[in-house]
């Protein structure tokens, strides 16, 4: 099913907290030794020297990695489908497992106790989580060090977990999170998330308007959930998210191109990965480095980040979405004044069909990820969980304000039993 990249032949079993589980992290989080390629063919045979803060703290909680997770380029996708090697959705092999982290996903859905470390810029964990029927948690910005990740676009990656029950997201995180001088980014904060979960009785739930629109499928499911929430004595309240219903999509892929464009300029096929033609002069051989090993999505971020960065435009569309930015991040603090979390479909559909994505243009599958950017510009802890018992999988999302981890994976629990 192709989940799996670079697997690891000398794997010990886990011991300790994690013992029975295996562990798999997204193959853009650096295993010493152990190839990591960002699911890119410029990046083939890259062995890093080090690992990642996160897999150090997995490795010191008695784990060990057994494999690299498949995902889209660099990130760079929602259906995992721009990768060399694309993976198939566990549930039927002629869908997509979801993207990026779709080898994550698909991973967890097939393999018994697993557990996988994935990572989301705008969506990246959910979607995938949602489409192969699994929990996937995304933390607040800055709560797990991003050292060790290969960036995609620094101020929205966030390192999360993907697995099948919220109980094993709980664990993961009272081992990787925490404080890292190596990442300035990271912020002081420690929680225990093992202990037993917030009572859900008496909290109201923001459900966007904006955010309804999905399959009959998925939206029956969801009503289903929300009927049985309320039985809870949830209290269910009406909320709007108009201003990141019209722009968060736009903003989202400026600044994540933007970021993403310089962040690539380093691939040369000098320092890691691939070596080109070393007859060539210097221009020459960067050319066709690039030309031959980055993948089409690549090649097209490049060139739309760079355009938005570029002198005289960059007011006009980059600078110009930091500020929208604001006012998205704004919008949904102002929600958070009356709710304690907000939930709506993780995606507007189950998992596509290959055929059915084959030929969509890039600008619509951007829009796919409607459901997911809000929560990621923002840097919102949330979490996507299995909502629909029949058929094809659908998951809800689950966001809360900054830092209320701990509510948001409460919530899940809750749902999910
Ligand atoms: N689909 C989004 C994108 O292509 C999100 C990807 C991600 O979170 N890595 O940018």
């Amino acid at each position: 099913m192709n989940y799996f990249l670079a697997k690891n032949k000398d794997v010990k079993p886990c011991k300790g907290k994690l013992k029975g589980y295996t562990i798999s992290v997204k193959d853009n989080i650096c295993t010493k030794g152990l190839e990591t390629t960002a699911g890119s063919q410029i990046l083939k045979g890259y062995k890093p020297v080090f690992d990642a803060t996160v897999i150090e703290k997995i490795k010191a909680s008695g784990g060990d990695i057994l494999a690299k997770a498949n995902m889209d380029e660099f990130g760079f996708g929602s259906f995992n489908i721009n990768t060399h090697k694309v993976p198939q959705n566990p549930l039927d092999k002629s869908r997509v497992t979801g993207g990026s982290s779709g080898g994550s996903a698909a991973a967890v859905k097939d393999l018994d106790n697993h557990i996988s470390i994935a990572e989301s810029t705008g969506g990246s964990i959910a979607n995938p989580a949602s489409f192969c029927g699994v929990v996937g948690y995304t933390p607040t910005y800055g709560l797990v060090s991003r050292y060790g990740l290969i960036d995609y676009a620094n101020s929205l990656d966030k390192i999360g977990i993907v697995s099948r029950k919220v109980r094993e997201c709980k664990m993961m995180m009272n081992i990787i999170q925490g404080q890292d001088f190596k990442d300035s980014t990271s912020i002081k904060h420690e929680e225990d998330y093992e202990k037993k979960s917030l009572e859900v009785k008496g909290m109201t739930l923001g459900v966007p308007k904006e955010y309804l629109e999905a399959s009959k499928e998925v939206k029956e499911a969801f009503e289903k959930t929300i009927s049985q929430l309320k039985s809870k004595g949830v209290k269910i309240k009406s909320v709007s998210l108009k201003k990141n219903a019209n722009y968060s999509i736009p903003t989202y892929y400026l600044i994540a191109m933007s970021e993403a464009s310089t962040n690539l300029a380093k691939y040369s096929g000098l320092r890691y990965g691939v070596e080109g033609n070393t007859n060539l002069k210097y221009n020459d051989y960067f050319k066709q480095v690039r030309t031959e090993y980055f993948g089409d999505e690549a090649k097209r971020r490049i060139v739309l980040g760079t355009y938005a960065r570029m002198a005289g435009f960059r007011e006009q569309y980059y600078d110009k979405a930091l500020r929208v930015r604001t006012l998205l991040i704004d919008e949904y603090k102002e929600v958070f004044k009356e709710v304690d979390a907000i939930i709506h479909p993780t995606m507007p559909m189950v998992a596509p069909r290959f055929e059915e994505v084959k030929n969509l243009d890039p600008l619509a599958i951007y829009q796919m990820d409607l459901l997911t950017v809000g929560a990621n510009l923002g840097g919102f802890p949330h979490i996507s969980i299995p909502m629909k018992k029949e058929g094809l999988p659908a998951g809800i999302m689950i966001t809360g304000n900054h830092l209320e981890d701990f509510k948001v994976l409460s919530i899940g629990e809750h749902i999910e039993n």
